[in-house]
């Protein structure tokens, strides 16, 4: 079974049309259930999560609205699941956890996209990478990551190394951080990373996460889900037998679908 549990529509709207075209593509790749993950920052109800000036613009949606049509699409039918990408921030969780209880979420994908007010993974902040030390990027980002896990909030930890995104890397092996962050993990349980093609689509050009790092997590006994992060219905299950290949080589041969917050293994492929 293949499950796409990523996917935002922002590039549209909260209509009917626009979501079905998701689930349109997913049928034509084979994929049996797709999840909704529409970003936390973009609606009135969670303000507070990410407080800089770049989300507060983009802060306008109705919460309210996105859950209720994903409600219709499942009452409808359809095989849809409703989730949401949250921005991990240190001090927010109950803000956070206030938001998740509100809401019937089959699951909360949680994600690291800033250190502090920086937006390492923006184009227009790229710049600042040129100022920074990359070790110090790399362990303050994987501490956030940590952090995240032993928050308990979340269900799948999106892109675990997203932190790549624009091909920065430091010279140092990264074994170490990597098995300190999932250990992290492994000692929550259920905790699941998210196996993404989107890094294939940006500069750095490769799969999220790196397959040490989802060696590393087979051997912690980590689970997974399956994701494009498709911004567009045309990216949805995208790269995907890249992505089952690198799963089979590490070892995995189930990944977790969820309902309800409850997950379980599906067989893979
Ligand atoms: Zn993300
Ligand atoms: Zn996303």
């Amino acid at each position: 079974m293949l499950l796409d549990y990523h996917m935002h529509l922002e590039n549209g709207d909260f209509f009917r049309d626009w979501a079905l075209r998701f689930w349109e593509t997913a049928q034509k790749q084979g994929i049996a259930e797709i999840g909704f993950s529409e970003h936390v920052y973009r609606f009135t109800e969670a303000a507070q999560i990410v407080d800089n000036p770049w989300a507060r613009e983009r802060c306008t949606e109705d919460l309210e609205e996105y859950v209720q049509l994903i409600l219709d699409l499942k009452a409808e039918g359809f095989p849809v699941k409703l989730g949401i990408e949250v921005d991990y921030f240190p001090g927010k969780e109950g803000i956070i956890e206030k938001i998740i209880k509100n809401y019937p979420f089959d699951y909360v994908l949680g994600s690291v996209h800033w250190l502090g007010d920086w937006g390492f993974d923006i184009p227009e902040f790229a710049a600042e990478w040129e100022r920074r030390d990359l070790w110090q990027v790399y362990t303050q980002y994987f501490k956030l990551i940590e952090q995240a896990a032993t928050s308990g909030l979340f269900h799948s930890l999106s892109h675990p190394d997203v932190i790549k995104v624009f091909g920065h890397a430091p010279t140092e092996s990264l074994t170490d951080l990597y098995g300190q962050t999932l250990e992290a993990i492994a000692g929550v349980k259920g905790l699941c990373i998210e196996v993404s093609t989107a890094g294939l689509r940006k500069p750095v050009g490769r799969m999220y996460p790196e397959p040490e790092f989802l060696r590393l997590a087979k051997a912690q006994g980590v689970p997974v889900t399956l994701a494009s992060d498709a911004h567009y219905p045309e990216d949805v299950g995208k790269d995907y037998q890249q992505a089952v290949l690198m799963l089979n080589e590490a070892g995995y041969q189930s990944i977790t679908r969820f309902s309800g917050g409850q997950g379980e293994q599906v067989p893979l492929g």
